[in-house]
């Protein structure tokens, strides 16, 4: 029996594409993606070489680099397109991100792989093994590697197809800046440093773009409307109308895929091999969510209402436009909490080192700065320590650029095999900071995200020490995937925590007990409403995957699920489809974030709610769900760790815990 070729299976030493110029020249770029698809082929080529029996071992190994170096080009362009600083370096990483997903599909439709694969004997195989084999067969199934030749063709046209149009679409977004003119006296309840940021040019106006510090503050503080309807309009048809008729190409080809596939629609296709399991189950979990919301939401709303209707008397509705604004005076009039009163004590470098220090805590590593190059000056990278053992490295890259993308992710660079490469993955964000004098004062949102993303990277470096590459990190259901990062959300509900690292940025004061308490409370109002938000976005992520899509307006579907799950009033023009990226990544399965939400806070409650970072959960956590990565299912990993199914009772009392806490007579007595 043949033993694997060495040569298919060695290590690559040239892991980074930027090191190799990647990201300051197209050609460079280029080069290091066209030398991990060669080794891919190499691998591919050594697995069908072999003769005789096929083991995992003479058969998977070779498998397991083919995935290993698919993803390490894909990762990689995948970042590069996110954040090179040239146009033509992102848009070759947009053509080599299409190029790796084309051997991408290619592998998904190959016959004689999946074959090979089929014929292996797992007999004395670990669990993890059997998991990946059986996974990736039905992965295989899903493609349609089981029907003819000319199908097999045309299904991969079609996927390459449905690639590049997302691909586009992201892109579109990214690229799709816009700016609005604003007087001086439409930025009126904008907080001090926001207005020295944007001073007026020589005509006296003041020119704004979408780019989250820009947009948000305007959306929350601005006492104009005319101001945040204008901002509204353009955050939101930052991409239109060129998207548009992207998405609809996009649903198309999808619906065409799951036709030829024999599926009913692409959401029964998406939904089959994850943890929801049908479109149908998901439609029954959204009721769940529908149910679980309603009454809270009226009542938010109402409040909301009465308190505007006091502000301005004669007020009939508040619009979409207008929520973020009330939302924060009344938070500010009920919980005596100003949302800008905390900023100065969450400056973006002192936020950064407290959730670094609680990551650490909590999962019991060490942080290291390294001075290595990245693609951007702008990165920080960090090696991760365990003990004297080093076990990963993450780049940070958490402020806005020129071309970068505008959003807030987390995303592999090097996928962890234990043994072969030691896991690398990468922040992408925008937040407040990184100009020089510019302390980066965040709101307590963003504080948030950074913790939710930052339970991303764990779960990468954590997870990548698999034996396989195929179920390293984030190599879960997709429907798992944002579990570990809703999970250290909640982390930011303590007091402890907080008070570890918010300093005041000038005076060195901790932020106080009684601010946090109040900012609790504010935060938790609105939950009920903002869960309504999502079950908007979700049944619109699945409602245009699951449907004839030559019947869809999309125009008349976002409005029409609005008004059905939200109470404020509609805008027209507002095209929020067109720069909805998550519909390129989770088509139709949007439902994740909610679903996990409920995975997630059902874990959080397994903390010790009076010493987080103490007791065994954190450790328990860590073995039974981050350190797995795609291991076992993720309903396998949720019996780990709960020893039972998740139960909606945390994700139920988290809803409505603004009654029970400060409750409706909180709104008077919140201020005590
Ligand atoms: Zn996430």
């Amino acid at each position: 029996m043949p033993i694997p070729s060495k040569a298919a299976i060695q290590i690559c030493e040239d892991i980074h594409a930027w090191e190799a110029g990647g990201a300051r020249s197209a050609e460079a770029l280029a080069g290091w993606v066209s030398a991990r698809l060669a080794a891919h082929e190499a691998a591919l080529a050594a697995l069908l070489a072999v003769e005789g029996e096929r083991t995992p071992e003479n058969t998977l190994r070779f498998y397991d680099v083919v995935v290993e170096q698919l993803s390490l080009a894909g990762s990689q362009a995948g970042v590069l397109n996110s954040v090179a600083g040239d146009k033509s370096v992102r848009d070759q990483a947009q053509m080599e991100a299409q190029r790796v997903a084309q051997a991408g599909s290619a592998l998904s439709l190959n016959r004689p792989v999946y074959d090979a694969l089929a014929a292996m004997s797992l007999e004395g195989c670990s669990p993890a093994t059997t998991h990946y084999v059986e996974r990736t067969l039905l992965g295989y199934r899903l493609a349609g590697v089981d029907r003819d030749e000319a199908t097999r063709a045309h299904l991969q046209t079609l996927q390459e197809k449905a690639t590049r149009l997302s691909l586009e679409f992201g892109r579109n977004i990214q690229e799709g800046a816009k700016s609005i003119i604003a007087t001086a006296d439409e930025l009126k309840g904008l907080p001090d440093d926001y207005l020295a940021r944007h001073q007026p040019g020589p005509d006296g106006n003041i020119t704004l773009t979408t780019d989250q510090p820009d947009m948000q503050p305007v959306m929350t503080f601005a006492e104009s409307s005319a101001l945040r309807e204008r901002m509204f309009l353009a955050y939101h048809t930052r991409a239109y109308p060129e998207n548009k008729a992207i998405l609809q190409q996009l649903l198309a080809t999808r619906q065409e895929i799951a036709t030829v596939l024999g599926f009913r629609s692409w959401a029964d296709l998406a939904t089959a091999d994850q943890m929801m399991g049908s479109a149908a189950n998901a439609r029954v979990f959204l009721e769940r969510l529908d149910q679980a919301s309603r009454e809270g939401a009226r009542r938010e709303h109402d409040m909301i209402m009465d308190f505007a209707r006091k502000q301005r008397p004669g007020l009939s509705e508040i619009d979409i436009t207008s929520r973020g604004y009330w939302y924060e005076q009344f938070r500010r009039s009920a919980f005596d909490f100003d949302s800008n009163s905390v900023r100065p004590y969450f400056p973006y470098a002192q936020v950064e080192e407290g959730i670094l220090a609680t990551a650490a805590r909590l999962f019991n590593v060490e942080f290291r700065r390294v001075d290595v190059e990245a693609w951007d000056p702008a990165v920080s990278v960090f090696d991760v320590f365990e003990g004297e053992e080093r076990v990963g490295r993450f780049y940070l890259d958490m402020h806005p650029r020129e071309g970068k993308d505008k959003w807030f992710s987390a995303a592999p660079v090097v996928t962890g095999v234990r043994g072969r490469y030691l896991p690398e993955a990468a922040l992408i964000c925008n937040f407040p900071g990184g100009e020089p004098g510019d302390p980066g004062l965040m709101q307590y949102n963003d504080v948030v995200t950074f913790f939710h993303e930052f339970g991303h990277l764990m779960h990468a470096i954590l997870g990548g020490h698999t034996e396989w590459a195929g179920l390293s990190g984030f190599a879960t259901e997709g429907d798992f995937i944002e579990v570990p990062s809703q999970m250290l959300e909640e982390f930011f509900r303590d007091e402890t925590l907080l008070r570890s690292f918010a300093r005041h940025y000038q005076t060195g004061e901790t932020l106080p007990v009684a601010m946090i308490r109040r900012m609790k409370g504010a935060s938790a109002f609105g939950r009920a409403d903002g869960m309504r938000q999502q079950i908007y976005y979700t049944t619109l992520s699945l409602d245009l995957h699951d449907q004839d899509p030559k019947s869809i307006d999309l125009d008349r579907e976002i409005r029409d699920l609005y008004t059905r799950f939200l109470p404020w009033t509609w805008l027209d023009g507002n095209r929020m489809y067109a720069s909805f990226g998550h519909l390129t990544g989770y088509s139709s399965n949007y439902y994740t974030y909610a679903y996990d939400k409920v995975i997630a806070l059902d874990f959080f409650a397994q903390f010790d709610q009076a010493n987080l970072l103490g007791g065994d959960a954190g450790g328990r956590y860590r073995k039974a769900v981050l350190e797995q990565g795609g291991s076992k299912p993720g309903r396998t990993m949720v019996r780990d760790f709960l020893g039972r199914d998740e139960a909606f009772g945390a994700f139920s009392r988290w809803l409505n815990e603004e009654f029970e806490n400060v409750g409706l007579a909180g709104v008077g007595a919140a201020r005590t």
